[in-house]
């Protein structure tokens, strides 16, 4: 009978569970562990799909892949302490490709603070060169208000990382529900769009280019702008070149596409359109010998700090790619112009291309052990669905896999990605599938990793396992992180003092994979190729055509994660 007059009482744990569902957020990657314990199972009553990982750094990868995905930022939940610390490498990683990401740690009761708490840590702090926004909460009642500003930070202008901290006390306090201070959920960010007489500008450098290049990056991919893009290229037949992210905004297999001509289109280009792409080490500095040093170079990017960065543009525009493109659009169009096949640049570009291909070819052709990069990938892209997302990590792996493994849509490559960072693969994959299982079930995610690439997050395949998520991995083992000497000549250095002969220093020893993940060994490494290779993984003999194949059925195929179990 008083019920009534009994107010509700609410927990720091619930109102956080309850502001992060009103932002919006849907995923949860973490660890559990004291303090947030209680935390992690508000979230789930609170109905946030939460993801129990192995090691805070890959549910930093497996959160911000899915902000990339989505444009809301993956939660990453974390205990205090090491807990946080293990997150530092994934936020510096989401931080530099621009990703949103929402960081929550829980940390020691701050009346243990200054006296040696457990797991005592000075955390906003130590996030703060991470992110764009660190805070602790001063009470419990404005939890949903920091809550609202730290996913507002991370998906306004460039998107990044935001940090909040929780100590112990604060989520196990209780307050009357009407106390806490209630938020709006933050819109989509605001669209930015171009001054109008900077797109006439751009218009017409673009109608006066000789050699015109069009180069897409992620931030395309992440604008959405894949429509506008390739309505651009195709309209007014212009060459597009895509950063290794960038690939799928306009199909790999476009006739438009010059990738097989790269170095041509960068040295030669005479006017580049930088569509979401930044002129760092990917694109070599926008700078000779690698660039025309004349290039006009008109810059589209959301982050107004980011233009003219390493190379002076020509014309400088701060705009949301999208709309952008979609202005260029109309200028060229009312212009009725169109950059003609038939041009001299166009010549230069298909006969390099056509001559780059047939190298490839011949390489992809070569069955000889060890057998080279260009054969398994060859063989490999032959047999993947056409629409799969291609998580890809490693160095030859990555390197040589960005060329040969095409994709078909945008946001279906991810890689190690600006800040170059090994181990994101799996978590990555893990992010995408669960992306797959909510947007397109019978997409296939397919996580291709150099051996020592896979070393890094390796136990996150027990992840997959538990949550049954359809991820094929192929792991390319060539036995090791980079070279060094042999045995022999490890020895002969210690005794005469110099260098004899440059070898392959066996790292990692190889091991017993079974099912779904597919060990391709031997890969270019003449020292281990005799190594006796057992069980299911693959010996010399058998790294052919007909076990790639396999790979293929069980790619079109809906796997189950039954088959992934670990020797
Ligand atoms: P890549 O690795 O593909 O070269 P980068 O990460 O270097 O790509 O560059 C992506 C750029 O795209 C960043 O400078 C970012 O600010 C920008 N960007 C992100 N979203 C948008 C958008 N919607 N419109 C314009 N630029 C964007
Ligand atoms: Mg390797």
């Amino acid at each position: 009978s008083c019920k009534m007059s009994v107010e509700e009482e609410v927990d720091g744990n619930k109102i956080l569970a309850e502001a992060l569902v009103a932002q919006g957020l849907k995923y949860v990657f973490g660890i559990v562990g004291i303090p947030v314990i209680e935390l992690s199972m508000a979230l789930q009553q609170a109905g946030l799909h939460f993801v129990g990982m192995r090691n805070e750094q890959a549910a930093c990868y497996a959160a911000q892949a899915i902000g990339y995905l989505t444009k809301r930022p993956g939660v990453c939940l974390v205990v205090s302490g090491p807990g946080l610390l293990h997150t530092l490498g994934g936020m510096a990683n989401a931080q530099i490709n621009c990703w949103p990401l929402l960081v929550i740690g829980g940390s020691c009761a701050q009346d243990h603070e200054g006296i040696g708490g457990f797991q005592e840590c000075p955390q906003v702090d130590l996030a703060r060169p991470y992110c764009k926004y660190s805070a602790r909460p001063a009470g419990l009642t404005l939890i949903p208000t920091h809550v609202e500003k730290a996913v507002r930070m991370s998906v306004y202008g460039r998107p990044g990382v935001s940090y909040l901290d929780f100590p112990a006390n604060l989520l196990a306090q209780q307050v009357a529900s009407s106390k806490v201070v209630q938020t709006a959920i933050c819109p989509e960010p605001p669209l930015t769009w171009p001054d109008p007489a900077l797109v006439s500008e751009a218009a017409k450098l673009i109608r006066t280019a000789r050699r015109p290049l069009v180069i897409v990056g992620k931030g395309a991919a992440y604008a959405g702008a894949e429509v506008a893009v390739r309505d651009l290229v195709r309209a007014f037949e212009l060459p597009v070149l895509s950063t290794p992210m960038g690939k799928g905004v306009v199909d790999d297999d476009d006739v438009h596409c010059v990738s097989s001509a790269r170095t041509t289109a960068l040295q030669y280009a005479d006017t580049i359109l930088l569509l979401g792409a930044r002129l760092n080490w990917i694109l070599h500095f926008g700078r000779p010998p690698r660039f025309d040093p004349r290039v006009r170079i008109i810059q589209v990017d959301i982050c107004a700090e980011e233009l003219h960065n390493s190379v002076p543009a020509k014309v400088a525009v701060h705009a949301d790619i999208g709309v952008f493109v979609r202005q260029l659009i109309e200028q060229l169009s009312s212009q009725a112009w169109c950059f003609r096949v038939m041009s001299p640049w166009w010549g230069q570009l298909n006969s390099k291309s056509d001559e780059n291909k047939a190298v490839v070819m011949n390489m992809a052709q070569d069955t000889r052990v060890p057998l080279n990069y260009y054969t398994v990938f060859h063989c490999i892209q032959e047999t993947i669905p056409k629409d799969c997302i291609i998580v890809s990590e490693g160095a030859n792996t990555m390197d040589i896999g960005r060329t040969m493994l095409l994709n078909r849509l945008p946001k279906h490559r991810l890689d190690a990605g600006t800040f170059g960072t090994m181990g994101v693969g799996l978590g990555f994959a893990i992010a995408a599938a669960l992306w797959c299982q909510d947007h397109a079930p019978d997409k296939r995610t397919i996580c291709v990793e150099g051996d020592s690439a896979f070393g890094f997050s390796g136990m996150e395949i027990e992840t997959m396992f538990r949550y049954k998520l359809p991820i094929i991995i192929i792991i390319v083992n060539n036995n090791g992180i980079y070279s060094g000497f042999d045995e022999e000549t490890f020895k002969s250095i210690r005794k005469e003092g110099k260098v004899t002969k440059v070898q392959k220093f066996v790292v990692t020893a190889h091991r017993q994979y079974r099912h779904d993940t597919t060990v391709i060994n031997d890969i270019g490494n003449k020292d281990t190729a005799n190594t006796a290779v057992t069980n299911n993984t693959v010996s010399k003999d058998t790294v052919n055509t007909p076990f790639i194949n396999d790979i293929a059925s069980k790619a079109k195929k809906r796997s189950t994660a039954e088959k992934y179990i670990i020797a």
